[in-house]
């Protein structure tokens, strides 16, 4: 029926191209080898077995653990025009039966079970019925990990599986895991019984993912904020503890971004209930702890913040690849602070086992390794899973922007002879002291204002001297205790410095600058507000669906039509994620938007004057209204009519980050009711809790809507 894969690709998913590895494992489904495929989460695993089942007669049968997963997929690809059904729990026995007929009928080329109704009696009779009338064609096991005990999520009903074997002794068994480990492969094939399978083992390079340590400030819940406030769309935000899950989550709130929290405390429904507002994008920002994670499939995650020190290297990988699993681009970034190390190590001498203490130890320090590296943060990472990369990703703040090296022998020698004259007794702060003449307490009550090292460090700040000292241990150069005091000692490689045999090198972070590259580019603003229309409707159709907004269309396909902006139907059905049954759906929806919004931008319009742009230039750069009165040296109401004016002429304002969204409804209604003429009748309608510059700005954005 089709000429070649990639034709088939585009008639039932839209896509026009393979990811790394796919084809090559469909191929050898459509031969019917037997399958061990593992690759990294947002790889695209689904597809490789959901494909086949298109291609070949008869029925896919698809063992997934998740409930909530298998619907979600099912949604997917029935919004395709796909035959694809489920039967779990959740049914009542009418819709079960017609189900079941369904699928007898041969409407149904994928099948989503459980793995427990799998091996029900009732349910084995049925698939005996299959298998005499259509035919099994294949048999699916996703997260096939569950059925190791070495594996991070150990499910005994799994290991019942290899009973699939023996009642379809002739149909192949594809396995599909994202978990990397030999141990666990071994172990699928063992027990699943797989037969000669071919295993495909994929890079755990996640190339849409861009990786960023920063360091954590003094107020680092405001860098948090400010860093939410220059992404876009959906963010993860990981954290330690529940109690800060919900700081956290209550202070985002209050500063008006759109935030649940998530962990294990909450009641399940409100967990449940959290996950699918973030799902549907009717919340923006999930904070977490790892609870999250597991079990939740949304492909459009843009970023994932960890606020606090992931637990090792491996949950870092899985917890930040929760973004970008769509293949558009993505970041990670990992809030760094020596605060944070402190508390760990603190939580791990308490442990009881000196094993465990060990392990925890051993996992942190590949967790500093990573955040501390200068390198790329992806050869890091790689390394890890045992995985050569070249560096020079290009997608990594070490890449784009190296620490400079500079020679910090001296200041090492001085550190080091500071060490050895109060004795090897001490840890970093205090010594620290010491070296720059401070008056304390404890440097007097030891008489350390006596030593000849005190005060010979003034010249380098406190955080200098910390960088340093954190470099040597980094480096090994210098040791210290276990015993949570963390005294700092000499070791061999330390005397090598103070004999001047070693020099010290040590990667200086840099304060970042503004990076530059928000500059104003006309064209990219049009498409960012067509972008932002075009997810609107997306949102009202799916609401009207009950399905999340990514199974209609994925962010990567609106961005491609916010650029390409198609006049017609075939131009439309070109763009990526487009298939046929999407065109009939939605095609003159979208469309439509798409064109209503170019007439828009054929009018005449004001252009911005000189100094709104200015404005407009900082506030992208993400200063808030005092920072941009600030540096331009206006009154903030000044500012804000500039802003508000903006906002009129269509131009990227980020009117959420000026006024909350629940304000804003408020001032529109009173819009509504009184006319947008009269500022003053507003202000008076609104009452003392609204202020003038709030009601301009959203006035401002209330005209762009209703003068064109
Ligand atoms: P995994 O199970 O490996 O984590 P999925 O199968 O859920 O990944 O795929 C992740 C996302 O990538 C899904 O939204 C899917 O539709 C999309 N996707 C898969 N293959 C392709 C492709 N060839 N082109 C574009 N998008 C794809
Ligand atoms: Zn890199």
């Amino acid at each position: 029926m089709f000429n070649d894969l990639e034709a088939a690709l585009k008639h039932f998913f839209g896509y026009d191209s393979f990811r790394v590895g796919q084809r090559k494992i469909i191929e050898e489904a459509l031969n019917n080898h037997d399958l061990l495929v593992i690759m990294p989460t947002g790889g695209g695993k689904s597809l490789c077995f959901q494909l086949p089942a298109l291609l070949k007669p008869g029925l896919t049968i698809v063992v997934s653990p998740l409930i909530a997963l298998m619907k979600d997929q099912v949604d997917a690809l029935q919004d395709n025009g796909i035959g694809a059904t489920f039967l779990n729990s959740t049914l009542d026995y009418s819709q079960e039966r017609s189900r079941k007929q369904a699928i007898l009928a041969g409407k149904i080329k994928l099948l989503y079970v459980a793995p427990e109704r799998l091996l029900t009696e009732k349910f084995r009779a049925f698939l005996s019925q299959i298998n005499h009338s259509l035919g099994c064609n294949a048999i699916a096991i996703d997260e096939a990990h569950c059925v190791s005990e070495w594996g991070h999520d150990f499910r005994p009903e799994y290991r019942q599986l290899q009973r699939l074997r023996s009642q379809f002794p002739q149909t192949p068994i594809f396995a599909f895991t994202a978990t990397a480990t030999k141990r666990v492969q071994e172990d699928i094939i063992q027990q699943l019984g797989l037969r000669n399978p071919h295993v495909h083992l994929s890079s755990f390079n996640r190339p849409n993912l861009y990786y960023e340590v920063k360091l954590k400030e003094k107020n680092s819940y405001y860098q948090l904020l400010q860093s939410i406030r220059q992404e876009s769309g959906s963010g993860i935000v990981y954290c330690l503890s529940r109690r800060r899950v919900e700081e956290i989550a209550f202070k985002l709130k209050h500063d008006g971004i759109d935030a649940l929290p998530y962990h294990a405390g909450l009641e399940a429904e409100v967990r449940t209930y959290n996950q699918t507002r973030f799902l549907r994008d009717d919340v923006r920002i999930i904070v977490a702890t790892i609870a999250f994670g597991m079990g939740i499939n949304k492909p459009d995650v843009r970023f994932v913040f960890h606020y606090d020190l992931p637990r090792s290297l491996e949950n870092f990988y899985q917890e930040s690849g929760r973004a970008g699993r769509d293949g558009g681009t993505a970041k990670s970034i990992l809030l760094f602070g020596s605060g944070d190390l402190k508390k760990v190590n603190y939580l791990i001498e308490k442990k009881p086992d000196i094993n465990e203490q060990r392990i925890a130890r051993q996992q942190l320090n590949q967790v500093v390794d990573y955040a501390e590296g200068t390198v790329c943060r992806r050869t890091i990472i790689l390394r890890y899973f045992g995985e050569k990369f070249s560096g020079n990703c290009g997608k990594c703040d070490n890449c784009l922007e190296p620490k400079p090296i500079e020679d910090w022998t001296i200041e090492a020698q001085k550190f080091l002879s500071c060490m050895a004259r109060c004795r090897e007794r001490f840890g970093m702060n205090h010594l620290i002291d010491v070296l720059r003449g401070s008056r304390n307490k404890k440097v007097q009550q030891y008489g350390h204002h006596l030593v000849s090292t005190y005060g010979i460090g003034k010249e380098t700040s406190v955080d200098e001297w910390k960088m340093l000292v954190r470099s040597l241990l980094h480096q090994g150069l210098i040791s210290e205790t276990n015993d949570g005091y963390r005294i700092l000692r000499f070791n061999k490689r330390s005397w090598e410095i103070m004999r001047k045999e070693r020099e010290v090198l040590v990667a200086v972070s840099n304060k970042k600058l503004s990076k530059d590259n928000n500059k104003y580019n006309p064209r990219q603003a049009e498409a960012e507000i067509l972008y932002e229309k075009l997810k609107i409707l997306r949102k009202q159709i799916a609401d009207l669906q009950s399905v999340p907004p990514y199974v209609i269309f994925a962010d990567s396909s609106l961005k491609s039509m916010s650029h390409i902006q198609p006049k017609n139907e075939a131009e439309f059905s070109k763009i990526s994620g487009v298939n046929n049954h999407k065109l009939q759906q939605y095609g003159d929806k979208f469309l439509s938007v798409i064109q209503e919004f170019m007439r828009s931008q054929q009018l005449p319009k004001p252009l911005p004057s000189k100094s709104q742009m200015a404005t407009l230039q900082l506030h992208q750069q993400g200063l808030n209204l005092e920072e941009i009165a600030d540096q331009r040296g206006f009154a903030m109401s000044t500012i804000c009519n500039h802003l508000g004016e903006l906002l009129e002429m269509n131009q990227p304002v980020a009117l959420n980050q000026l006024v909350k969204p629940e304000r804003q409804k408020a001032i529109i209604e009173a819009i509504f009711k009184h006319g947008d003429q009269s500022l003053k009748i507003l202000k008076e309608a609104l009452g003392e809790y609204y202020s003038y510059d709030e009601i301009k700005l959203v006035r401002g954005w209330w005209r762009s809507q209703h003068n064109n």
